[in-house]
């Protein structure tokens, strides 16, 4: 750009200056030129009078008159012979009016006499050209009075070359004069077209006897001549121009290099860094842009060093150093065709045990130990647990390298000198999934350790229908508690057998539910669920207080039966539930009993004692549910203020057939008796069960033997035949 606008700017000066300078040669040729043809005009004149003063001497000589009058031709012709020669003219005649000429010294011929004396006769001329064959001629005449016109003498003087050279000397500049016949075109100069190209040209009109072909002097000058000696300005102007251009070019050039392309330089290695590509800028000079490249190039790096530290902090678990969940996903999408988690047991009470930061040495080593028997895989910390991505064809090959892992891997871990053992359990699930499935294959794989821990496994594949859809659960949970209100859940009794008494004298409440698209719902689903969505209460609020109407109706058509209700540990640690449970149990129309499974009550001991107390005073029997499913206490039996122990039907239905059973159930029925409690089975599927227990001792039976759990009307059908009870309202202790 630069280098175009100084290039403009030199055209414009060449212009200018080429413009003026030939105005003012053209000025010059112009006035040199009017000036020459003044001259001329001069030099006419004067030859003219000179010729005239000549002619006027003989004409006026006394002798020569009478010589002409007489037509002395003799005389006549030597007396013009002697003027002529005195003179120095080219030749001279004497015309009569009769139109006879005697010449002297040129040879006239008959068109030019004839012009002459026509030019003469008229009295308009009496000097001017006269062209002679192809010569002109300056012409002068001069009267010859005898007293009357009898004639004139004639001068007669060649225009030749000479002629004009002279004029062509005089001239300040060399133009060329020529004479031509024809007449003036121009007045004053004009520029035309000649052989030399522009040409400046004065035509100055000479008197003339020819009226026809007016004789004009013309005189020429090309400008070309005339602008001659400005070529070395020119070419002085041009080489400047070109030296200008030249040294503005190099200029731009230089000015590119140094500024220019090292800016364009750092402007891409910015918009690289915006694709990622952390190149430096490739500029090495001392300047401001140097300084500036360096400092960016510094910047790059630091910049490249920062994304390093992220990336690395975004895809390492920060505890252990091993790469994360996300990097684990990143693995898997990249390869592998299943996942293999690998879960340490126990995970929350080792590391109680030995501290956060020695667990998380424990998990890096274990993922290093992993890491090493899969030759460099990736181990991902997930939790507590470890997990990589495997490629296998089956599944059973795929359990196959996870058996196979916990077996090399599962050693105990050395920390500060110290061993820790370690128990390991693996998940294992394929990456690609059944749409409905759990999005992640790492979800699926954990699902996979829980699996395997539930069955006292080492190992388990990932068991789609062992984990049921969770998703859809999610949306039950909002639907039951309107279920609630539209009466779609309900309760049914199932009767408890006395031995002592030999007949039912009481009933157990379970919760059911009716789903209108889904039917019966497992109440292990939707009471779990409640527990743990929060919403556990409002349903146990709505079973007791139900329960209670229900045992008030069956005691009015005759039927005095203990009313057992389940009640969730949860709401163990609620005392605003116990109070709502307390006044609603002044209600109660006989026994009311309140089952409670162990392990719930033992997670928050403190307050869930004090509540088991408060229904003891109230006369509430409290029964632990479940006895044996979990980690059963004896400490725990002491402490608890509880009436009843039921022993879980896990035991009772494999009673006939296992004797490891029949001796846990008969020293579980000394136990509680041990300790003053009576003793339930639920779960008497069969006869020989029930026959088994009443000869152990026990004090009550459950179970599909006796019934299954029924609406509240097949109760009462069933109990009609036998129906015995007495119709009183009080004691609240069955009878
Ligand atoms: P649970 O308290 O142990 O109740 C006994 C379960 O054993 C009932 O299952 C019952 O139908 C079943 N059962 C009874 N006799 C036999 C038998 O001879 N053989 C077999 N195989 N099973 C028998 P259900 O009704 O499915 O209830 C499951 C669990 O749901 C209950 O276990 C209890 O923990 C909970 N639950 C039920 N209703 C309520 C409730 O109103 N509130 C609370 N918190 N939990 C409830
Ligand atoms: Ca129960
Ligand atoms: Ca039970």
């Amino acid at each position: 750009m630069y280098l175009a606008l100084f290039g403009i700017a030199v055209i414009l000066t060449a212009v200018a200056v080429v413009s003026a300078v030939t105005d003012s040669a053209q000025r010059v040729v112009r006035q040199e030129l009017q000036a020459s043809g003044e001259v001329y005009g001069q030099i006419w004149a004067s030859r003219s009078a000179q010729l005239r003063q000549g002619a006027a001497i003989l004409a006026h000589d006394y002798g020569f008159r009478e010589a002409v009058a007489t037509n002395d031709e003799a005389t006549v012709r030597s007396a013009l012979d002697n003027l002529r020669a005195r003179q120095g003219v080219d030749g001279a005649l004497i015309m009569g009016v009769d139109g006879y000429a005697t010449a002297s010294g040129l040879g006239v011929d008959d068109g030019a006499l004839d012009t002459l004396y026509n030019g003469l006769g008229s009295g308009d001329v009496d000097a001017g050209v006269l062209a002679i064959g192809d010569q002109s001629y300056q012409v002068v005449a001069a009267p010859v009075m005898a007293p009357v016109l009898i004639g004139w003498v004639v001068f007669i003087e060649r225009l030749d070359a000479a002629q004009m050279q002279t004029l062509e000397r005089l001239s300040a500049i060399p133009l060329s004069a020529t004479l031509s016949r024809g007449g003036a075109l121009t007045e004053g100069p004009a520029l035309v077209d000649g052989p030399e190209g522009r040409t400046m040209r004065l035509e100055r009109a000479l008197p003339s006897f020819d009226t026809d072909a007016p004789a004009t002097l013309v005189l020429s000058y090309p400008l070309k001549r005339a602008l001659k000696p400005y070529d070395t300005l020119f070419l002085a102007l041009a080489v400047i121009a070109l030296i200008g251009v030249l040294g503005v070019a190099s200029g731009a050039w230089m000015l590119a290099r140094s500024v220019t392309r090292p800016i364009s330089d750092l402007d891409q290695a910015v918009h690289r860094i915006q694709e990622g590509d952390y190149a430096e800028a490739a500029v090495d000079s001392n300047d401001e842009i140097g300084r500036l490249a360096s400092s960016f190039n510094a910047m790059v790096g630091d910049l490249r060093d920062r994304e390093a530290r992220l990336t690395h902090m975004a895809l390492h678990d920060q505890e252990t150093g091993l790469p994360n969940r996300l990097a684990l996903e990143r693995e898997i999408a990249r390869a592998g065709s299943w996942v293999i988690l690998i879960g340490v047991d126990r995970f929350g009470v080792v590391r109680n045990a030995i501290g956060y930061d020695s667990m998380a040495v424990v998990l890096a080593a274990l993922g290093q130990r992993i890491a090493a028997e899969l030759s460099g895989a990736q181990v991902a910390r997930i939790g507590p647990a470890l997990g990589v991505s495997v490629e296998a064809a089956t599944a059973e090959e795929a359990l196959a390298i996870a058996t196979d892992l916990i077996e090399k891997v599962q050693a105990p871990v050395r920390i500060e000198g110290a061993t820790v053992d370690v128990t390991l359990t693996a998940g294992v699930a394929p990456r690609d999934a059944a749409k409905a499935e759990l999005a992640s294959p790492i979800d699926r794989a954990a699902i996979a350790v829980d699996q395997a821990r539930a069955d006292h496994r080492s190992v388990a594949l990932f068991d789609r229908s062992a984990y049921g859809d969770p998703s859809g659960n999610l949306s039950l949970i909002s639907e039951l508690m309107s279920a609630l209100a539209r009466g779609e859940v309900s309760l049914a009794y199932q009767p408890k057998f006395d031995f002592r008494a030999d007949r039912i004298n009481g009933v157990e409440a379970l919760m059911r539910w009716s789903h209108p698209e889904r039917g019966f719902v497992s109440p292990d689903l939707f009471i779990g669920m409640a527990e743990e969505t929060g919403h556990i209460r409002p349903l146990t609020e709505w079973a007791v207080r139900r329960a209670i109407d229900d045992q008030i109706a069956l005691a009015e058509a005759g039927h005095d039966l203990a009313m057992s209700v389940n009640i969730s540990g949860r709401l163990l640690s609620d005392e605003s539930f116990a109070d709502f449970a307390l006044e609603e149990a002044r209600r109660a129309v006989g026994g009311l009993c309140f089952e409670i499974t162990e392990t719930a009550v033992m997670s928050n001991p403190e307050t869930a004692l004090r509540i088991v107390e408060r229904f003891s005073e109230a006369g509430i029997r409290v029964s632990l549910d479940d006895y044996g499913s979990g980690l059963s206490s004896l400490a725990y039996l002491k402490q608890i203020r509880a009436d009843e122990l039921k022993i879980d039907k896990a035991f009772i239905m494999g009673l006939d057939q296992s004797s490891r059973d029949a001796l846990l159930v008969k020293s579980t029925i000394d136990l509680a008796h041990g300790l003053g409690l009576r003793i339930v089975a639920e779960g008497v599927e069969t006869e020989t069960a029930l026959v088994l227990l009443r000869g152990m001792g026990c004090d009550m039976a459950q179970g599909y033997f006796i019934g299954r759990p029924m609406p509240l009307a097949a109760l009462t059908e069933m109990l009609q035949p036998a129906a015995k009870t007495a119709p009183t309202r009080r004691p609240r202790t069955a009878a």
